[in-house]
């Protein structure tokens, strides 16, 4: 128990129950939680925990919902001003949201409910686990939907799909479905007996796509799998049940029907994983095995003594020579370290951490190094791929190279178009996104106003907020070492300065 004396001592000491005006309190006594007896199928609450992703100020009524969504709901709800007409969703944002805000955090700590366990399951006949079995229309129909359509042609298939999206995507996913399954009809007959020879290497992509989708088919069935093995509530039941009792206290039990009280609230985490309504594309520069391959590292030669020089990389350079490059005498490429790699390693870092967060994240290329030459064309790809995705966000990470070793710093470049909204919010975003990075030194001018006209932040590119970061330069022996051996560092800065932004408008 804790006691305040005065104002400000903190005493941590037993009360005594002695004295009087204590009430007496059994343990078992939860008179500070809400109780809820939830009794609809797993599937209903999936259900209703979705339809909770529509809701707005039309649609905000808690009536609609099982008890669990709703009082958890109710009291998400309460981060919002009542005015702001903001209604919460069982999404990983709503939940973020109260993360501090403690009253409403230990109000949803508080919600006492008593369900099925997810760990007790009647299998049937045939092996299945019924209420599990009832999510196959949630967790894979639509997948298996596609794939019919994608691999006997049925067209009905396609059309239930495309139904289930937003009226003003589904002309271009149809049409994208359509050329896919277009080009798999002109897949050799016999391919499946060796696709590595019989198909072309576009047509590999194609043929790696639809395994994707069979997989994800797949591994629902395997989930479902694994469940079945971990379902221990019946052997504890019967183990308890069988259990000598020592004299004079309460048998230990478990309900023979799977129900308990849990103290969780609905483990949705997953679920709302994949519904955030973001989605960041981030744009590692460069990457073509033709083209520019962006700025590279040195293997430099410097001067040790008058007469005597010595060579080292980023990482063995000595100390003195990073402080004073008038010690270098010539330099070379050094094959191991060059922009495009480390962009690439940064990219897939801050995917993983936004990923983590719940948002959707698209990378514009997904190897260190693709076919293509670079240039105008695969730029402009890159945009499109934001634009079908309507990205929320377009990070597209650079890092510089100058002939002079002194030239360091780092930079971020927000549009130079005629959409005012546009330029502002990007600009916003270029404050926040470097407001945490200090690898390399920020310029004192960053953010820059885009003089340079970079393809990727011109009109083409529809996404909102836009922006183009320069990490440091690669050439400057300071700024090298720095980049190469802090990429954890990076991703996480400019992580942390993307989420102060998101956290603004979402
Ligand atoms: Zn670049």
């Amino acid at each position: 128990m804790l006691l305040i004396t005065g104002h400000t001592e903190k005493v941590d000491c037993w009360l005594s129950t002695k004295s009087e005006g204590v009430k007496k309190v059994s343990c078992w006594d939860w008179f500070d939680f809400k109780q809820i007896k939830e009794n609809v199928s797993l599937k209903d609450i999936y259900l209703s925990a979705k339809k909770t992703l529509s809701r707005n100020k039309d649609n905000a009524s808690l009536e609609q919902y099982t008890p669990t969504i709703k009082e958890t709901l109710t009291i998400l709800d309460k981060q919002y001003d009542s005015s702001a007409q903001k209604y919460a969703k069982i999404d990983i944002n709503s939940f973020n949201g109260i993360i501090n805000k403690p009253v409403l955090t230990s109000s949803l700590g508080r919600l006492l409910i008593h369900y099925e366990s997810e760990w007790y399951g009647k299998v049937d006949s045939e092996g299945k686990l019924l209420k599990w079995e009832a999510l196959n229309s949630e967790m894979t129909e639509n997948v298996s939907n596609v794939l019919d359509y994608l691999t006997e042609g049925d067209e009905a298939k396609l059309d239930a799909y495309i139904n289930t999206l937003e009226t003003s995507k589904q002309q271009s996913e149809k049409k994208g479905f359509e050329e896919l399954k277009r080009k798999i009809d002109r897949f050799p007959k016999d391919y499946k007996s060796n696709p590595k020879q019989k198909l072309n290497a576009e047509q590999i992509e194609i043929y790696k796509k639809v395994q994707k989708l069979e997989d994800k088919v797949m591994a629902w069935d395997k989930t479902k799998e694994k469940i079945k093995k971990m379902l221990w509530w019946d052997d504890v039941a019967k183990g308890l049940a069988k259990l000598n009792q020592p004299k004079n206290t309460p048998p230990a039990t478990l309900s023979d029907n799977g129900k308990a009280w849990f103290i969780h609230p609905v483990a949705m985490k997953m679920f709302a994983l994949k519904n955030s309504e973001l989605t960041i594309v981030i744009d590692p520069g460069h990457g073509y095995e033709k083209g520019s391959s962006g700025a590279t590292a040195k293997i430099y030669t410097y001067k040790i003594s008058k007469n005597k020089t010595a060579t080292a990389n980023i990482e063995t350079l000595p100390q003195e020579v990073i402080d004073d490059t008038t010690l270098i005498i010539s330099d070379t490429e050094d094959p191991e370290k060059n922009e495009r790699g480390l962009v690439f390693d940064v990219s897939i870092k801050l995917k993983k951490l936004l990923e983590l967060k719940g948002y959707k994240v698209i990378l514009t290329r997904t190897e260190r190094r693709i076919k293509g030459i670079d240039g105008p064309e695969t730029r402009q790809a890159r945009i499109d791929l934001a634009n079908k995705n309507n990205a929320d966000y377009f990070i597209s990470i650079h890092a510089d190279g100058a002939l002079n070793y002194s030239a360091s710093g780092s930079h971020v470049i927000y549009p130079n178009i005629s959409d005012s909204e546009i330029v502002a919010l990007s600009k916003e975003l270029a404050v926040d996104i470097f407001s945490y990075y200090n690898v390399v030194p920020v310029e004192s001018s960053s953010p820059k106003k885009d003089v340079r006209n970079l393809q990727v932040l011109r009109t083409s590119n529809k996404t909102k907020r836009k922006v183009l970061v320069e990490l440091g330069f690669i050439t400057s022996p300071k700024d090298a070492k720095a980049l190469f051996s802090n990429i954890d560092l990076i991703a996480q800065q400019l992580y942390e300065g993307l989420l102060k932004n998101i956290k603004k408008f979402y």
